[in-house]
């Protein structure tokens, strides 16, 4: 089984959405298998998109990503990260597919709700970043 790593992005805690996207993460055949709610510094978001510190749209991401809540998840199950990012849809709500969490919640391609690892190598970066071995059960 594989793991990736999920964040439920501010604009879906303020809207009270944790659990209807954890509902879906579990449809899916999803293991929550370690989860917590934290804030960012708009400095941690940063280095959490490193890759994307040259795009246009980097000031506006990491601040959004400060502006409230996230939660920071561990998601497992056969084949996580695309399983995960189907579930996801799109990027862009207005391109995600019926019944994903970006078609149904999202509000802008900013402001979307959720972030899911593209590949292996960033999951187990990603994961490193927000926990410890002990943490994920
Ligand atoms: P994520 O990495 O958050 O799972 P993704 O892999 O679908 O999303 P990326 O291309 O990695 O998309 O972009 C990272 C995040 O940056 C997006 O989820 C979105 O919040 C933000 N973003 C991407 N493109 C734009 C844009 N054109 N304008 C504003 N924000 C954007
Ligand atoms: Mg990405």
């Amino acid at each position: 089984t594989e793991r990736t790593l999920s964040i439920i992005k501010p604009d879906a805690t303020k809207r009270n959405l944790t659990g209807a996207i954890n509902k879906k993460f579990e449809d899916a055949g999803l293991r929550i298998v370690a989860q917590k709610r934290i804030r960012l510094t708009e400095e941690q978001a940063g280095r959490f998109y490193d890759v994307h510190r040259e795009r246009p749209f980097f000031g506006e991401l990491t601040e959004f990503m400060a502006s409230g809540p996230v939660v920071v998840q561990v998601l497992e199950g056969e084949g996580a990260i695309a399983k995960n990012r189907e579930v996801m849809g799109a990027t862009n709500p207005s391109d995600a597919a019926e019944g994903t969490i970006r078609a149904e919640f999202a509000e802008s391609v900013g402001e979307n709700s959720v972030h899911g690892s593209d590949a292996p190598e960033t999951a187990k970066e990603e994961i490193a970043f927000f926990f410890s071995g002990l943490e994920i059960v």
